[in-house]
């Protein structure tokens, strides 16, 4: 199998024993997400435990296209398990970090790390090649270090002094040599101390940040897994993929000479996705010291930077934009360093700050206000405040040291604090009035789904914030250039076209892509979350290519503006793997693994009257900039989608109808044995029956 190394490594903590999955086994769900979903399946009989629960398993998976040229598609690396972040059930769920472990990892042999278990006290596990320890931490005292510093103690331990080019013989002179560290991903403070907001991080600025799953690793007493590998992947025609990857590069890559959006003057301008958020805008502050891109392996993008001071590196994102009301780009700088070092969230701290600021003006929430809280609001926008922000958020106390009880509650996350302070309660409630702004499974608003329906509906419909930009790209593109007085990529009878040719197999239907007030509940809005969660679950979370940069739609360099989706995913998958895989099937193979998830959730106790928005999504008025494409007296245009809400009752119908498209019962949502049996998942509709889960139709 060209791209794959052949084996799964399978740790159980609780017995301290380490075991091997054969990769053939779980061929079929071909790697990333489709392997995790099928392993957690099988691994975990209980779905209905929590994620605090030593028998979660948590899988870490690569794809074949891991570790090779493939145009951001080598470097990422899937997170499954039960997770603890999402209200009022932590679902099964996942997450993704980009970096260099995925690649290392396939080095020392492995497709992926299977974790189940609970170690009796704080353990970190060494993987040189085959050769596998789970050693315990006391040794190098990583327990309570933070991201860096664990980091730094397990390279000096398994490298000696010795630095990047240093040659290295890991695990002996059998094993061959490397000039490389170990890619280590490890928790922080925050992931110890149970934060529902802990990440797993790894190098500087890679974070698997939704989920929860670096407070999954503390309840587990894991630290960190270091691999290091000296061996290579099997490439199926090596020749071919370096012509599709310098294809993709001449005609679909960002050209820095030859930036066609110009006003978007990023650090790096890595349009159409600019990632890097350190003074992006016109007008911002941007870093004046010397910087270069930095990527994830085998990406010909690099959409992160390394700053000559050291300061932000491999920040990304949210990450970048975090504490926005810094005094100074320095601090907003550290104060992306800070999460990272302490292994929290971004997205949830960013948007859980805003909260407590509005408290804060309100003068409910400061010491000895109503909400006592250790922090005050006078020195907002200092580094001093955040960074005692930050470790409220990480040690669950005071940030000083001392017991507090809003910094304990602060790590049960946002929603559940807000529970705990009685802000949920009552017609005023903070989920009603909007004040706290998390719409979906209690995850932080990143796009409103009152706008931008394929993210809203397409976050409800699972399991998290979904975090995927494929249309997201357009919502920015225009709306920048209105900021801007620039046109648009494309005009949206252009974007239509284009965008819908792709969607298959639902191309042709060009009213997909109208997100106006008349269509915004109809099937053909089903049917675009149905391909978006089809075609990401494959090719984004399972094949791994990077959210950044695919699905290619439009995209201004290239021919006629036609990005290269349809035909690049393929043609990638095929050269490494010799496997013909098309960009249909990716897709179906896709709607596969999402039903595998719906059973899973439904298993975890999940119905269609749980599947709703918090409240203020129904009740108040979308109040920020969004323009889409609508079609209105028969033209294609973009309309601002200000000023609505979603209708409680038309949302129900649009519910129905999705179920309807994807073959699950409409009156529960649970998947049914005819839909189930036509995606060879049989065995899971038996489980379904068992609990007396599995929908008629
Ligand atoms: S686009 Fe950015 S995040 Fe994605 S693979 Fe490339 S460097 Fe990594």
């Amino acid at each position: 199998m060209n791209g794959y190394m052949g084996e799964i490594l399978r740790i159980d903590l609780t017995h301290g024993k380490i075991m091997t999955i054969p990769t053939r086994d779980y061929e079929q769900w071909v790697g990333g997400h489709g392997m995790g979903s099928a392993i957690f399946f099988d691994l975990v009989k209980d779905k209905a435990i929590d994620g605090f629960d030593p028998a979660n398993v948590i899988t870490i998976m690569t794809s074949p296209l891991c570790g090779t040229l493939v145009s951001a598609g080598g470097g990422r690396t899937e997170v499954q398990g039960i997770g603890v972040q999402s209200y009022p059930i932590g679902w099964f769920t996942r997450s993704n970090f980009g970096g260099r472990f995925s690649t290392m990892l396939k080095q020392a042999g492995w497709d992926g790390i299977v974790i189940e278990g609970r170690a009796d006290r704080p353990v970190w596990i060494d993987i040189r090649n085959h050769t596998v320890h789970i050693r315990e931490c006391r040794s190098l005292s990583l327990w309570g270090t933070d991201t860096r510093t664990c980091q730094e103690r397990i390279w000096e331990y398994v490298c000696g002094k010795g630095t990047f080019g240093d040659w290295l013989e890991p695990d002996g002179e059998a094993g061959g040599k490397t000039t490389q560290r170990p890619a280590v991903l490890t928790i922080g403070p925050a992931g110890e101390n149970l934060s529902r907001m802990a990440c797993l991080m790894h190098d500087a600025g890679n974070s698997s940040g939704q989920g929860g799953f670096g407070a999954v690793w503390g309840s587990k007493n894991l630290k960190a897994i270091s691999v290091i590998g000296t061996g290579d992947i099997e490439i199926h025609n090596p020749k071919a993929l370096l012509k599709a990857r310098l294809r993709q590069t001449k005609t679909y890559a960002f050209d820095l000479d030859n930036r066609k959006r110009k006003p978007l003057a990023t650090v790096f301008d890595a349009f159409p996705r600019p990632v890097t958020l350190f003074g992006s805008f016109p007008g911002s502050q941007r870093p004046t010291e010397g910087h270069r891109p930095q990527a994830c392996v085998g990406c010909h993008s690099g959409c992160r930077g390394r700053y000559e001071s050291g300061v932000g590196n491999e920040a990304h994102c949210a990450g970048t934009a975090f504490y926005s009301d810094a005094s100074s780009l320095d601090i907003q700088r550290r104060s992306s360093d800070l999460l990272n070092r302490y292994g929290v969230n971004a997205f949830e701290a960013w948007r859980g700050l805003e909260y407590l600021r509005d408290l804060n003006k309100a003068g409910v929430l400061g010491p000895g206000e109503e909400i006592d809280f250790p922090l005050s609001f006078k020195n907002y926008g200092s580094y001093e405040f955040i960074e005692q922000f930050v470790k409220m958020l990480a040690y669950r106390n005071d940030g000083r040291g001392h017991t507090s009880q809003a910094g304990y509650d602060l790590g049960e996350g946002f929603v559940r604090a807000a529970e705990r302070w009685g802000r949920l309660e009552g017609e005023k409630g903070d989920l009603k009035t909007g004040l706290l702004n998390f719409p979906y499974w209690g995850f932080p608003n990143h796009y409103d789904p009152r706008t931008e329906l394929e993210w809203g509906y397409g976050s409800i419909l699972g399991d998290r914030d979904i975090n995927e930009h494929g249309f997201n790209t357009l919502f920015w593109d225009v709306l920048i250039s209105r900021f801007t007085g620039t046109q648009p990529t494309a005009t949206a009878e252009e974007v239509v076209n284009i965008y819908t040719d792709k969607m298959i197999p639902f191309q042709g239907d060009p009213l997909m892509m109208d997100y106006g007030t008349e269509n915004m509940y109809s099937e053909h809005m089903a049917k675009l979350v149905a391909w978006h969660r089809h075609y990401t679950r494959f090719w984004k979370q399972t094949a791994l290519l990077c959210d950044w940069r695919w699905p290619d739609f439009i995209n201004p360099y290239a021919p006629r503006k036609v990005g290269s989706s349809g035909k690049s995913e393929q043609r990638f998958f095929k050269a490494v793997t010799g496997r013909r895989v098309t960009y249909r099937d990716g897709i179906e193979l896709g709607r596969k693994i999402w039903n595998l998830d719906q059973a899973i959730w439904t298993l975890q106790g999940r119905h269609r009257d749980m599947v709703h928005f918090a409240d203020y999504i129904y009740q108040v008025p979308y109040n920020g900039p969004s323009l889409m494409t609508s079609r209105k007296d028969g033209a294609w245009e973009y309309i601002s989608l200000s000023g609505r809400c979603i209708d409680k009752g038309h949302f129900e119908e649009f519910k129905t109808r999705f179920y309807q498209l994807e073959g699950w019962n409409p009156e529960t949502g649970y998947p049914t044995r005819s839909t189930l049996q036509s995606l060879n998942l049989g065995n899971v509709a038996d489980e379904l029956e068992h609990h007396g889960k599995l929908g008629t139709g």
